[in-house]
């Protein structure tokens, strides 16, 4: 059973990661790496459970948070059953914390996993002593909401931890699982990035408006919205990184980041974190 969880990160991914946790109530503690970063994320996830209790989704949010500690020492790991890592997408600083988990965590059984969008699973998983124990768990944006989890085994990952895991995500979580190869991308990104590159390659060619591209999709294909109005909510500096990624592992022009997207990003247009991208908001 899995029921005392790390999470090292407390940013965008790993506030939620830990939320659905301490939702489905589990013992969470969460890392960061400064006193300042552990505030921030204190204020994320108080934040985002008051939403919930508005919305009537959980009952009371000190219940919640009750679970939930947030510290900004690794060595607070040690006890853990999973530990879910959801740090800056550097594959250095994921190998570090990697090798620095496999000596904290003292539980042989524990499973530590990586929320990595494009880092190998198989990179992460050979700097422990416990290969067999690592796998990638990607959770999706914004994690209380979406339902899905991509679970990503090395080549080197025993299926007993991808069963382990799925179990957790589904009977525990309440998520979906879907398995994927440890491939840049994973199942959706691989699909999800090329069509917004293409969207965006439309519009770059004169070929439609960025307003007739998105109603297309919108109307004429049932999308919830547009690629391009997508594009602007993911921020366009990670549509650009995750096409990079595809690109270096498979060298396929389809993942090329088009002319237009580079531009974008050097101007720091990045979307709605910017207030501009391809619209622009407020
Ligand atoms: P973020 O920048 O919001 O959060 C990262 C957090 O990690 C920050 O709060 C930072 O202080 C903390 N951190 C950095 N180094 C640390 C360390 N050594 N120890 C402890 N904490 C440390 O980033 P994010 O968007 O939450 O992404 C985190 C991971 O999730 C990345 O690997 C990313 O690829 C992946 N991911 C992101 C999304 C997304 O939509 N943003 C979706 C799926 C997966």
């Amino acid at each position: 059973m899995i029921e005392k969880v790390g999470v090292v990160g407390g940013g965008l991914m790993g506030s939620g990661i830990a939320e659905v946790n301490a939702r489905a109530g589990k013992d969470v503690i969460v890392v960061e790496s400064s006193t300042d970063a552990v505030e921030a994320a204190r204020q994320r996830l108080e934040g985002s459970l008051k939403r919930a209790e508005s919305r009537g989704k959980i009952k009371s949010v000190d219940a919640v948070l009750a679970r939930i500690r947030v510290v900004n020492d690794l060595t607070a790991l040690a006890d853990r059953d999973l530990v879910v890592e959801a740090i800056v997408e550097e594959e250095r600083a994921k190998t570090e914390l990697f090798r620095r988990l496999d000596e904290i965590v003292n539980s042989p059984d524990a499973i530590l996993a990586s929320n990595t969008s494009s880092i190998p699973i198989m990179k992460l998983a050979v700097v422990t002593q416990r290969p067999t124990h690592v796998l990638g768990v990607h959770f999706f944006n914004p994690v209380p909401v979406l339902k899905l989890v991509e679970l990503v085994p090395s080549l080197m990952t025993d299926p007993a931890t991808t069963e382990r895991a799925r179990a957790f995500v589904q009977d525990d979580l309440g998520k979906t699982a879907i398995d994927c190869q440890d491939r840049a991308g994973f199942v959706v990104n691989a699909l999800l990035i090329p069509f917004i590159l293409s969207a965006i390659r439309m519009l770059e060619s004169g070929f439609a408006t960025a307003e007739d591209i998105d109603h297309g999709l919108v109307l004429g294909a049932a999308h919830p919205q547009g690629p391009l109005a997508l594009a602007d909510l993911i921020g366009l500096d990670t549509v650009k990184a995750i096409a990079d990624s595809l690109y270096d592992e498979f060298k396929e022009p389809l993942y090329t980041a088009p002319p237009l997207l580079n531009r974008m990003v050097d101007a720091g247009l990045l979307g709605r974190k910017t207030g501009r991208g391809f619209y622009t908001s407020n």
